[in-house]
């Protein structure tokens, strides 16, 4: 079974330069899917995280879904790769869906590594346990096959929960690795077709996300196995990432490429 995906621009951060915070429409085989639910509004951001922020927020979820024929209530379930307060925020757009996240990031939400407390809240926790289970929040553990050609994955490494989701198109299998590897040149660190700087002793490795819980070498395995099991990657905060897939398809951007370019197919 095959299915279709659209990129959503959730809102940007400003995190040392700016960055666009993403979340994924899915619909194919009968189902409507969100994967991560986006960031507060950037005002929220700013005065609670006392980072820059632009967009975010409910509207931008509303009207990023609006763009491809949908509304919120449509969604049948989120999937929310980890919840960090920019992929898991919006949660009051869907009281009839079927949330799902991995058993161990909900414990690590409640206590997480010290290191990580600014990136969850008690709200939100909140906000996610108090649901019906399961007909509005599953949690599982390990990995989960949601339906023919869609599948949820147990990709810890950024946090002990960390979900990623690989999704069967006509072109191929596109994994949706969230923040596992954020960035293209977290997959591709000494391509320099990727990145302005690239680390040419990690040719044929991978560069884990500098915010993370497990240990490195797991990481890397993990990365890895993720990698062979899909054929493009698809990271959460780089801002080449395609908007309809599989339309457009594109297994790493091209440095080369005009960004503007880039854009242009952004905004079709
Ligand atoms: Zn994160």
């Amino acid at each position: 079974m095959d299915y279709k995906i659209r990129t959503l621009i959730a809102g940007w951060l400003y995190l040392g330069e700016k960055e666009p915070v993403h979340a994924w429409y899915i619909e194919g085989n009968g189902i409507k899917v969100l994967v991560d639910a986006g960031m507060p509004e950037s005002k929220i951001v700013e005065k609670r995280w006392k980072t820059k922020a632009e967009g975010g927020g409910e509207d931008a979820i509303i009207n990023e879904l609006k763009k491809h024929g949908v509304m919120p209530s449509e969604i049948d379930i989120v999937i929310l790769t980890h919840m960090h307060f920019d992929h898991a925020w919006n949660l009051d757009l869907f009281p009839n869906a079927q949330i799902i996240i991995q058993k161990e990031e909900v414990i690590h939400a409640i206590k997480p590594v010290p290191i990580q407390r600014s990136y969850y809240n008690k709200e939100l926790n909140v906000k996610l346990i108090s649901r019906n289970q399961p007909k509005n929040l599953l949690i599982i553990e390990g990995d989960y096959l949601l339906k023919d050609g869609l599948e949820i994955v147990f990709t810890p490494g950024h946090t002990p929960g960390s979900l990623s989701v690989i999704v069967n198109t006509e072109k191929g299998k596109v994994g949706l690795c969230s923040d596992l590897g954020p960035r293209y040149q977290n997959w591709f660190p000494a391509d320099s077709e990727i990145s302005n700087n690239p680390k040419r002793f990690l040719e044929g490795s991978y560069l884990p996300n500098t915010i993370h819980t497990e240990n490195v070498m797991n990481y890397i395995n993990t990365m890895e196995k993720f990698m062979k099991s899909v054929d493009i990657v698809i990271p959460a905060h780089d801002d080449r990432i395609p908007v309809h897939m599989p339309e457009q398809w594109w297994g790493k951007p091209s440095m080369s490429k005009d960004p503007l370019e880039v854009f242009a197919l952004k905004e079709e």
